[in-house]
């Protein structure tokens, strides 16, 4: 495999289940230096323990993204653990609370914001800095189907995600002269353990797109990786459906 992510470090929030997790190996694959973030300590020894046991390096670093002082501290840490530079940043960790609006738990409305949008953001204000002082850097924002149209029962997770669709166009305006590309994946329907408990209505979700089937974490991360890589140095700004073409119709 090719090894084109040598001598970088990539911070993958959420990298100790799902989508991020495999994020986390498909860059190890590569060579980067990943350092794993969530909050589950076990599940993070797992991810690391795999990468290395398959030759790669990895770390995991804690952290509770809901808690802004843990958002900060979790970017000095992976600049430590990482070498002393953070190059690719996947804001990837979210959470995902369906339901009728008036239903929102009292604090949900504030947690989710703070995990979803909060954290990349001061997650990019801690590191994307010192990107564009090196003059290179990546940042890839995992967002999802339902920040670009309306469904019932998706109004704060998608307002969350469609926050953080603007901000990648933001960062793309504010870093891209400096040489830090930034672009998001929009991700459809994807089995994971977080969307476990939705059994049989995450498919029936993935009956609207024309491949009609559930993504893998697999063709998530491999388009999460690309944006990550110099194959994709001239793409800058962007999101990139991995939905089964669900946006498309
Ligand atoms: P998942 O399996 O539930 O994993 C979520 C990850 O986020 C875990 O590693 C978890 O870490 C971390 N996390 C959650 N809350 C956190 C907190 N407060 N502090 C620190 N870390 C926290 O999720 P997934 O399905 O892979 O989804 C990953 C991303 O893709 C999310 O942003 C989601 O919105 C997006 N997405 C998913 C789908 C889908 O169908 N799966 C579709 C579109 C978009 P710990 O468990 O260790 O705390």
């Amino acid at each position: 495999m090719t090894q084109d992510f040598a001598g970088r470090t990539a911070l993958v929030t959420g990298g100790t289940s799902g989508i991020g997790r495999e994020v986390a190996r498909q860059l190890a694959a590569r060579g980067a230096h990943v350092v794993i973030s969530g909050r589950d300590a076990v599940r993070g020894a797992a991810a690391v323990e795999e990468i290395r046991a398959a030759g790669g390096t990895a770390d995991f670093v804690r952290a509770e993204l809901d808690d802004l002082a843990s958002v900060r501290s979790l970017a000095k840490e992976a600049i430590a653990v990482g070498g002393g530079h953070v190059d690719v940043l996947v804001n990837n960790a979210g959470v995902f609370p369906f339901g009728a609006t008036a239903e929102v738990a009292d604090g949900v409305f504030d947690s989710t914001f703070a995990v979803n949008v909060r954290a990349p953001f001061y997650l990019v204000a801690e590191l994307a800095p010192a990107m564009a002082e090196r003059g290179h850097g990546s940042i890839v924002n995992v967002t999802t189907m339902v920040a670009t149209f309306g469904m019932a029962g998706m109004a704060l997770y998608g307002s969350t995600k469609a926050a953080l669709g603007l901000l990648t166009k933001s960062w793309a305006a504010e870093y891209g002269p400096s040489g830090v590309r930034v672009n998001a994946v929009s991700p459809g329907p994807t089995r994971t353990e977080g969307t476990e408990a939705m059994g049989d209505s995450l498919g029936e979700l993935a009956t609207q797109g024309p491949l009609n089937r559930v993504g893998t974490v697999a063709e998530v991360a491999a388009g999460v990786v690309f944006l990550a890589s110099d194959a994709a140095a001239m793409i800058h700004g962007t999101s990139l459906p991995i939905d089964g073409g669900r946006l498309a119709v």
